[in-house]
């Protein structure tokens, strides 16, 4: 049985340590010099279960997805789980995930602290770590003073998974693809490797078609680990346009669909709360390109340029925050197709009234996913930010209507650019 006494740690050292500088407060929406994208050291986790034999109580963080810094004992059946980031500064997305079971029934406390953070994610729990639900509210509070998420809970000896959501790493996702994969005009392709070297993918969407032209959106996801909702609603969305409907065949009869849905494949195993394994926020690399991760999904894209008969006509790279919202860009930069965010947007908000979608335009100038689309294609993109806490039905249905109204609006597009004002005129750029 081990015993562990509280610890501070050489990674919370150096973590006070990198904290002391000007301009962050641990709070910042992005630190300074998140646009230098050269390589920084990251603190991995020490993967270990602690024991407290007293108490009979258990805790554990070696899974892929978790993340559990230190765990110590406050009182009887009472304890505290540090969570502590891959590096510092670091956008305020505290991800945290353990296991945790007793050798009998008990009732017992455990307090989530976040050194130079706060309690942000809404704890879920799972008996399987397959299925989630969020924690029960009368168990849980979250102390506004110092940050710490406080949890009440009836432990058994079945093991119960807590995370700040549900937990879905990279076989997650190849257990996705190799369903999507059973159709014959889904493939994927190995584009390079992360730092750690995991595979990072491209899923192509080819249906066969009479068409000579065909339009390509693109598709990003999983920048930042912690953004599952965006991830799932990423992949319903592509469910969606891969369906049997009339809709999505038509669709894809002029449309290809090249998605990435999985970029940080490191981040999502290893449980970072914002970056890479290079230790940088790749939604800030897509000027740079100093990651791995973003120089192979651009090089792959860059492929296109050459393709006279392939037009990319959009882009959507899949996020999560505290609210539902897109991103456009804005209305005076001429993008092919013209306004179609806005249009898209509307129709979903007609629709889905209980999202409460909010459309904040920006300009073109950071180096991020979306940008890039428009500065080298022309064409139009979104930034698709889903409610960190979206109740999960209506998330369902946010990326099922989001897909149909997207193919619905992308086909009157592709018609009037390509058949009605006649084959093969619209520049390939
Ligand atoms: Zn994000």
């Amino acid at each position: 049985m081990l015993q562990k006494l509280p610890l501070l740690t050489l990674f919370s050292a150096l973590f006070l340590f990198s904290c002391a500088g000007p301009g962050f407060t641990g709070f910042s929406y992005d630190p300074e010099g998140v646009e230098d994208t050269t390589d920084r050291e990251t603190f991995p986790q020490y993967y270990r279960t602690i024991g407290f034999s007293g108490d009979g109580v258990w805790f554990s963080n070696e899974f892929n997805g978790s993340r559990m810094n230190d765990v110590y004992r406050i009182d009887k059946n009472h304890f505290r789980v540090v969570i502590d980031p891959e590096n510092a500064p670091i956008n305020n997305s505290p991800w945290f995930g353990f296991k945790v079971w007793s050798d009998s029934t008990a009732d017992i406390t455990i307090e989530l602290e976040y050194p130079e953070s706060h309690q942000r994610y809404y704890p879920k729990i799972s008996k399987d770590k397959i299925n989630w639900r969020p924690f029960d509210p009368t168990g849980y509070s979250n102390n506004a003073s110092d940050g710490i998420g406080i949890l009440n809970l009836e432990l058994q000896n079945d093991t119960l998974w807590i995370a700040a959501q549900e937990i879905q790493t990279t076989s997650v996702f190849q257990n996705w693809l190799s369903e999507m994969r059973s159709r014959p005009f889904i493939t994927s392709q190995t584009i390079g490797y992360s730092h750690h070297g995991r595979p990072v993918k491209l899923v192509k969407m080819a249906q066969s078609s009479l068409q000579v032209q065909k339009g390509i959106i693109v598709l990003f996801g999983r920048q930042h680990p912690p953004e599952v909702p965006g991830f799932m609603v990423n992949l319903i969305f592509m469910e969606t346009l891969a369906s049997d409907s009339e809709l999505a065949k038509h669709f894809r009869s002029y449309f290809d669909i090249w998605a990435f849905p999985m970029m940080n494949p490191d981040g999502a195993d290893e449980g970072h709360w914002r970056h890479n394994a290079g230790g940088i926020d790749l939604n800030r690399d897509w000027h740079a390109f100093n990651q791995p991760e973003t120089r192979a999904v651009r090089d792959a894209l860059l492929t296109l340029k050459e393709r006279k008969n392939r037009k990319v006509f959009y882009g959507i790279d899949f996020h999560s925050t505290s609210s539902n919202i897109f991103y456009p860009i804005e209305r005076n930069y001429h993008t092919f197709p013209r306004y179609f965010t806005y249009d898209w947007a509307d129709a979903l908000i007609k629709e889905l009234p209980d999202l409460n979608l909010r459309v904040l335009p920006y300009d073109t100038s950071s180096p991020i996913a979306k940008n890039w689309i428009f500065n080298t294609f022309g064409a139009d993109a979104v930034t698709f930010e889903v409610h960190d806490e979206i109740d999960r039905e209506l998330m369902n249905e946010l990326a099922i209507k989001s897909a149909e109204l997207f193919m619905k609006k992308m086909i009157d597009i592709y018609q009037s650019s390509y058949l009605y004002a006649g084959t093969n005129t619209v520049s390939t750029n």
